[in-house]
């Protein structure tokens, strides 16, 4: 017995070890779990360098600001050799560019030498064709994942084909889930869109993975309408649903676990803070959401990092208001303002762009529709507001 509680002790330590929580966010600092503390992660991943997938899937899923990630074979005698030109293109619109290896070999009984060879020649080739890019997953040829000591020595994280959705947290980044489209899996809308709502539901992440389109040589086709009408889907719920490439939520993952923030001064008009976290600044580059509640007395907030402005916005979750921001760990100093009552487009004095802005609003009777126009919270936007807004007028804070 004892014996089994060792064992058992030592799995809970490797999974902490794995997973990573070593931070620690003060209070009243939230951290979403996914980016803009939407409900679910769903990420688009193609494999095979199908040429379909650069006509209909790309250009679709950029038009609707979302990315996916292209799991590219690198060896110019893959039956379909990859377009660097057109992977390029994709890059330049945020799409990841990752490895499924050198020649699309099985890796689970290849030699050491072997393996190395095809995380490494396939990790240097494309990052020498994309620019600006960062080859750290890798889809493991025929769903066959090679040795994990190996893979780590190249990668952040890999792909496996279990069908499965995925917890905000993933016990092992080397075997990440996904679910096949097309005719070899699940090939109806409804289907799609029940495995976006299982995560959703769940507070998860689903993986897709689309090798053919239509009538393309290659493994599981799928029509390219039903691909295009899955993105619209999420395209319509995208409050819901945060739309990423594998590599970015990953990284986000690891992120949101690691993060410390906490308060370094507060003089009531302003809030400096640390947002840090003991990963590779050099990977671990990417923004995280963040929110707490506005503080007493502000009708508005400006959030910077490092002096640059970042994304913010004031939203209201149960009566509360907050100010959400996305930042990223160990970028520099973020700093929280006061921001002057009617600057609602922030190009920081009140004028006649604000105004009409405000008159859209005018005699709104609607707690949570005001959130940040309400100064003296009655729920409606009035004259009280007015006169705060009118000895803003032109002032430059
Ligand atoms: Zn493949």
């Amino acid at each position: 017995m004892k014996k089994v509680n060792v064992i058992l002790l030592f799995a809970v330590f490797l999974v902490a070890g794995n997973v990573g929580y070593s931070g620690t966010v003060a209070s009243p600092y939230e951290v979403g779990t996914w980016q803009g503390f939407r409900t679910a992660a769903i990420t688009y991943t193609f494999d095979d360098d199908l040429p379909d997938q650069l006509v209909y899937a790309v250009p679709y899923m950029d038009s609707n600001g979302f990315a996916g990630t292209l799991f590219t074979v690198t060896s110019s005698s893959w039956y379909m050799p990859p377009n660097w030109t057109g992977l390029q293109n994709a890059a330049s619109n945020g799409f990841e560019i990752a490895s499924h290896t050198v020649d699309h070999s099985d890796l689970s009984g290849m030699s050491s030498s072997a393996q190395i060879t095809e995380y490494s020649q396939s990790q240097a080739t494309i990052n020498s064709y994309i620019p600006g890019n960062q080859c750290l997953t890798i889809a493991y040829p025929n769903c066959d994942e090679g040795t994990q000591s190996l893979i780590s020595q190249y990668y952040i994280a890999g792909r496996v084909c279990s069908g499965q959705i995925m917890p905000a947290t993933p016990s092992n980044f080397y075997q990440l889930s996904c679910f096949i489209l097309g005719s070899a899996g699940i090939n109806t809308l409804s289907g799609i869109e029940a495995e976006d709502n299982a995560a959703a539901s769940s507070g998860g992440w689903c993986v897709f993975l689309i090798h053919a389109m239509d009538s393309e040589n290659g493994y599981s086709p799928i029509s390219h309408t039903l691909f295009q009408q899955s993105i619209q889907y999420l395209a319509a719920n995208r409050s819901t649903f945060w739309v990423n490439t594998f590599l970015n939520v990953v990284k986000y993952i690891k992120e949101r676990n690691d993060v410390s923030i906490s308060e370094s001064s507060n003089t009531g008009d302003s809030i400096t803070l640390a947002v840090t976290d003991t990963l590779s600044n050099t990977i671990y580059n990417y923004p995280i959401t963040i929110r707490r509640p506005l503080p007493a007395g502000w009708g508005s907030a400006n959030v910077s990092q490092n002096a640059q402005a970042v994304p913010s916005s004031i939203v209201k979750v149960n009566s509360t208001a907050y100010v959400m921001f996305d930042v990223v760990p160990d970028g520099g100093a973020v700093v929280l303002s006061r921001g002057i009552y009617g600057d609602f487009t922030g190009n920081g004095v009140v004028d006649l762009n604000d105004l009409s802005g405000f008159l859209k609003f005018w005699l709104v009777n609607d707690c949570n529709g005001i959130v940040g126009l309400d100064v003296d919270e009655d729920c409606v936007v009035n004259f009280d507001e007015f006169a705060v807004l009118a000895e803003n007028w032109r002032q430059v804070p």
